[in-house]
Formats: structure tokens, C-alpha cells, sequence
């Protein structure tokens, strides 16, 4: 029995093409070009240097926070510290 497994945006539900399913019938999600760009900006098409900057601009948020945390005097929790 042939089975087709459906995929579709897992944001939009817009249908993104049809596969065998190898036995296993049903839907499948994935993430459209458009959702890409509309959630996740930066990170699409260009994989691997995007995710180096997503990476640095997340290290930078948090060196941010703790630097924030630090002003008011309060302890950041879980980064590593001694007491
Ligand atoms: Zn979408």
C-alpha cells in the first residue's frame, strides 16, 4: 500500500509538497520560506554564517542582562559564579 506523507508550514499550514511516507500516512511540518523570513530574519538562506551571528547575538543579549543584573546589585543566577 503506497502511504503519502504531507508536509506543511508548521506556522502557516500552507502545504509544502507531498513524500512517501514509507508506510506512515499523515501530515509532516516544516517551516516555509515566508515564515522564515517573517520569524526567524537573519537566518535564511544562509545557514551556517546566519547561525554563527544568531549565536553571537544571543551571547551578547545575555552579557547584556548580566551587566544589567550587576547594576541593581543582584546576584545573576546559574552563570557559573563562586561563591
Ligand atoms: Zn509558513
Amino acid at each position: 500500500m503506497k502511504t503519502i506523507l504531507k508536509t506543511v508550514c508548521a506556522h502557516c499550514r500552507k502545504p509544502m509538497g507531498e513524500t512517501d511516507g514509507e508506510g506512515i500516512e499523515g501530515n509532516s511540518h516544516s517551516i516555509c520560506e515566508d515564515c522564515w523570513y517573517e520569524r526567524y530574519p537573519g537566518l535564511y538562506p544562509d545557514w551556517q554564517q546566519s547561525l554563527e551571528a544568531a549565536v553571537e547575538r544571543v551571547n551578547m543579549a545575555r552579557l547584556v542582562w548580566r551587566i544589567a543584573l550587576l547594576e541593581e546589585n543582584m546576584k545573576p543566577v546559574g552563570c557559573g559564579d563562586k561563591p
